[in-house]
């Protein structure tokens, strides 16, 4: 695996790949690798000659110093994560080499984001738009690869990517979840014991809350019910819950076949998302 910290030379390096037609894969994550990041991973070795992921923590996309301050960061293992999984090229730049202006450009999504994470994250989907642009920019990927456990992210990616007429082809790879249920997340490891075993249930109201819908039961009654269960646990707060249409996230009153449900909370400090589709998958 061919490592880069900077951007100059990644372009000379792809650029050669490109002259040969191969196709290029790109997978931006975070870094903190677990099976979720190498699931997008797999699905870009599949269908590209070269797969390339970036790890960066982007300081842009967060609202909140002390999670930034806090996000784990295990590049050591994450390099052998990546070699093992047949990655073929990590970025893995500085703050510096991303951020030559302090002062940088903000991206305005209209309604999109300011629901849901956007109303509890505010600014965090201008940075997202702001680094993948970056990304994009740098790499020139044929595909670009993230996960559904960020749906709103991958909604707003697709936005950027028709209005800015980038040119590649975008692909949404399904949540990668522990055996309990639990959505993959480089947050879960700072997660206590205890935090660990209440954490599932966000995924648990969330199929509990599918299971009400698909039988009938009112949004509002579902919503109180699934209020109660995050309150019965102490240390567990829920931020929302909502049901939404999965093409543009609208909030909806009832299920549609294009019905999604979003979910997102504390446990202790850490703020966990996840979802789950209710209307026809896909
Ligand atoms: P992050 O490092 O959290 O920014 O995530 C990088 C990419 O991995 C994003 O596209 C995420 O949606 C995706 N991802 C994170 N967790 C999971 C998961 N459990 N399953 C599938 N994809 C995931």
């Amino acid at each position: 695996m061919e490592i880069f910290k900077e951007i100059e030379p990644l372009r000379a390096y792809l650029k050669q790949f490109r002259q040969l037609k191969s196709s290029i894969g790109l997978v931006p994550t975070m870094g903190a690798l677990h099976a979720g990041h190498l699931a997008l991973i797999e699905a870009s070795r599949k269908e590209n000659t070269l797969t390339v992921c970036s790890i960066y923590v982007n300081p842009a996309q967060f609202n909140n110093l002390q999670d930034l301050e806090k996000y784990p960061q295990t590049l050591e293992r994450d390099t052998a994560l990546l070699k093992a999984s047949g990655c073929d090229v990590l970025f893995c730049p500085s703050h510096h080499e991303m951020y030559k202006n302090q002062d940088h450009i903000r991206f305005d999504f209209g309604a999109l984001d300011k629901i849901l994470e956007g109303e509890y994250r505010p600014g965090h989907f201008s940075g997202v738009a702001l680094v993948v642009s970056k990304l994009f920019n740098i790499v020139l990927p044929n595909k670009a690869y993230f996960g559904q456990k960020d749906f709103q992210q991958f909604l707003l990616v697709k936005k950027l990517v028709e209005d800015l007429n980038f040119d590649l082809e975008l692909k949404r790879v399904p949540i990668v979840r522990e055996a309990d249920g639990l959505a993959m997340s480089s947050r879960n490891m700072r997660l206590s014991t205890q935090q660990r075993k209440d954490a599932p249930v966000f995924y648990q109201a969330l199929q509990h809350a599918k299971k009400m819908l698909l039988s009938g039961k009112d949004l509002k009654a579902v919503q109180n019910e699934i209020q109660l269960m995050c309150e019965r646990k102490p240390g567990v707060r829920l931020e929302y819950f909502a049901l939404a249409d999965k093409e543009n996230l609208k909030l909806a009153e009832s299920v549609t076949g294009q019905s999604i449900l979003l979910i997102a909370g504390y446990v202790g400090e850490i703020r966990l998302i996840d979802n789950l589709v209710v209307g026809d998958e896909n």
